[in-house]
């Protein structure tokens, strides 16, 4: 099936054209130069570029592709989790789109599409797979027995998200927003081994799969701080490299170990945090010592856009998964577990 998915859940308008499991297009439009003074994503103002961006992102998408609406057979569209003035934006083009070509509409989850992207590289994806999913709001770890119908919850972040960590920390270097790629290119040049920073939950008794980065962002910043009060230069590619490594650490380690409790070999990494060098290396390196089969999009397409939704529709379609009410509403807080709503 041709389909076309929409994706505005934060700051990326994203429309993308999928067929079958074959990327057509991709285009992608955000707002992330206008909330980075604010540190962080202001939902107004993503709202009002979502809707400036959308018309000309689905042209451009449409173009790109070399289809025409009318050869579309299904649209699919991010309907949380997210921000809810966000989302609305894209269910609203979303539901037009599939009024007006008389099309099926899938409302699905955001989350599970950051897991289907990986499809559109790597081919169907081995069931049951886990997933390492670690984004700007999200990190979890998911046990997944069939993509179109159930995905389950084996841990999540009991504080800040990944990425938040990673957002934070470089407000604390002086890194720009959002804080990812730059701590990924800063930490090239630095020692991951310079600072013993903490791991999360690692204790014996701590909840095996379940994730906290709160603590490391606050040691980053209290380490920095003392060397800023004892008044030392803050040598920014160790303490990037350093935190980066503790990152990489727990997520690895943690995924490798739901996979052999499960007794399932294949992994699958998705969500902005998933573009890290330093986590996809140690994962390789992780995984291969376990017998486990990684699977990690590109960078490209591990970060938000509409090709991801796409992909998901397109698999809901070939499992026969019955679409969405042509009234679906936005959840920001949607489930892990509802692929579609
Ligand atoms: P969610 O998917 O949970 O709703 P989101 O959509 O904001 O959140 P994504 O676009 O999937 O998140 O990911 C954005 C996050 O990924 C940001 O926190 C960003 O710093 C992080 N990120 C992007 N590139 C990298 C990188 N190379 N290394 C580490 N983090 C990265
Ligand atoms: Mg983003
Ligand atoms: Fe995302």
């Amino acid at each position: 099936p041709l389909v076309l998915g929409f994706e505005t859940s934060c700051d990326e308008t994203g429309v993308g054209l999928v067929r079958g499991r074959t990327l057509l297009s991709d285009a992608l439009a955000t707002s992330v130069a206008e909330h980075e003074r604010f540190g962080g994503v202001v939902p107004e103002i993503a709202s009002r570029a979502h809707l400036e961006a959308m018309v000309p992102t689905v042209h451009r998408a449409l173009a790109e592709a070399g289809v025409r609406t009318s050869d579309v057979d299904a649209v699919a569209v991010t309907a949380g989790p997210g921000l809810t003035g966000a989302l609305l934006v894209g269910l609203a083009a979303a539901k037009a789109y599939a009024l007006a070509l008389d099309k099926p509409l899938y409302g699905v989850n955001h989350l599970a599409a950051h897991v289907a992207v990986d499809e559109l590289q790597h081919g169907r994806l081995a069931e049951p797979s886990l997933a390492l999913l670690v984004s700007g709001g999200h990190s979890s770890l998911l046990l997944v027995p069939d993509l179109a119908r159930e995905v389950q919850s084996l841990g999540r972040t009991i504080d800040d998200a990944a990425g938040e960590a990673f957002d934070k920390v470089a407000r604390v270097l002086g890194l720009p927003f959002p804080g990812g790629p730059p701590i990924d290119r800063a930490a090239r040049e630095g020692n991951p081994a310079a600072i013993g920073f903490p791991r999360g939950l690692t204790g014996p008794r701590d909840a095996p799969y379940d994730f906290s980065f709160s603590g490391l962002k606050t040691a980053v910043a209290r380490w920095v701080e003392a060397r800023q009060r004892a008044g030392e230069p803050v040598p920014v590619a160790d303490v990037a490299a350093s935190f980066q490594e503790a990152v990489a650490d727990v997520l690895t380690a943690k995924a490798v170990r739901a996979c052999r409790d499960h007794g399932v070999d294949h992994l699958v990494l998705g969500g902005g945090v998933a573009a890290n060098s330093r986590l996809r290396a140690l994962a390789e390196e992780r995984c291969a010592a376990a017998g486990i089969v990684l699977r990690v999009p590109s960078p490209r397409l591990c970060t938000d856009n509409g090709a991801m939704v796409a992909a998901l529709g397109s698999r809901l379609v070939e499992a026969g998964v019955a679409p969405s009410a042509p009234d679906v509403g936005a959840d920001s807080s949607l489930p892990i577990d509802v692929v579609t709503r």
